[in-house]
């Protein structure tokens, strides 16, 4: 059996580990009625797309946070205390084997901030990985789900990659069987949106309109449309209950869409709760043309193109 990890911590002979997590777009994301407990039951199907995060672990005397980005993206909202959820997810892992989390935790961030791509939940994912192989604590992957479901619903599926199903609040996943890659373009906005917010507003236009909310379902057509690489048909089947409220707060977003739409996206939508757009397209030919015309019509503060399924947290 592989010796447990105990304090103080013996550095294997490595002096940082890198590990890379890439950012989602929800192809599915169908939001239940208000539960008891402040949640909400949700079908969320989660797509990892080729724009990623880099999380270094390297031994420190303590805890620290450092972050950078490319040019352009603007990390204020991120903070460099023990509430970044990297730092989270590292003092995590420490008490889980019973260490002292004497790390520094470096983010290069390329994942927008608050943008519903779930650059956070990439970084705890990431620094989850990267102490994990830091500290050789041979933590197996089963437990590294339990501690990522703990940190937040869209941190195991960093974990996961590719394409999957998550019930519950997100977080109980199955891959999705998926064939070939889909080309994205993704629209960024200036500035976030809260989470939060975003359902708080879901709730509030549910509730002024009266009618009875249904339990999620997995949209099937959108599981044949990924089983057979079809993005013609993906690209109808896309679907986000949160639209409407992230919508509703940035207004500017309705033109964004439409701007894609009309520039011959195969399928339009907010990627999670916003405010990122997210456009399909045919080809890879198809997204660069794509995210010309975006980039031509000012609609948003910067076009990225990419692609899905991507693997999730991955050492480098
Ligand atoms: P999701 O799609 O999971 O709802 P998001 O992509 O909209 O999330 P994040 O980029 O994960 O949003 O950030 C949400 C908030 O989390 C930020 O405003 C920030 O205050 C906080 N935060 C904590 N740690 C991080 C981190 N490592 N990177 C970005 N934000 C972080």
């Amino acid at each position: 059996m592989r010796p447990r990890a105990a304090a103080p911590v013996r550095f294997r002979n490595v002096t940082a580990v890198t590990v890379r997590v890439p950012a989602k777009v929800n192809l599915q994301l169908s939001v239940g009625p208000l539960r008891d407990d402040g949640y909400h039951d949700l079908v969320n199907v989660f797509h990892a797309v080729s724009l990623f995060d880099e999380v270094t672990a390297t031994p420190a005397p303590r805890l620290s946070v450092v972050v950078e980005a490319e040019s352009g993206l603007d990390i204020d909202a991120v903070p460099v205390g023990p509430d970044n959820l990297a730092a989270r997810a590292a003092a995590a892992l420490a008490a889980h084997i019973g260490v002292e989390p004497t790390v520094q935790i470096g983010i290069h961030k390329a994942i927008p901030v608050a943008g519903g791509m779930a650059g956070g939940s990439a970084d705890a994912a990431g620094a989850l990985i990267a102490c994990n192989e830091l500290w050789d604590a041979g933590v197996d992957e089963a437990t590294l789900l339990e501690l990522a479901a703990d940190l937040g619903s869209d941190v195991p599926f960093a974990l996961f990659g590719g394409t999957a199903v998550g019930l519950g609040r997100g977080e109980r996943l199955s891959p999705v069987l998926t064939r070939g890659r889909f080309d994205w373009v993704f629209a960024l906005a200036d500035g976030g949106l809260s989470t939060a917010a975003v359902y708080g507003e879901c709730d509030r236009l549910r509730a002024a309109d009266g009618g009875p909310v249904p339990p999620p379902q997995v949209a099937e057509g959108l599981i044949a449309a990924l089983a057979a690489g079809n993005a013609e048909t993906l690209g109808k089947e896309l679907r986000n209950d949160l639209q409407p409220a992230a919508l509703t707060l940035r207004s500017s977003l309705r033109s964004t869409l439409a701007a894609g739409r009309d520039s011959g996206a195969l399928g339009a939508l907010v990627s999670g709760s916003g405010p990122t757009c997210a456009f399909l397209a045919a080809s890879e030919d198809h997204a660069r043309d794509l995210a010309t015309a975006l980039s031509q019509r000012a609609v948003a503060k910067s076009v990225i193109q990419a692609h899905g399924p991507v693997p999730g947290a991955t050492v480098l």
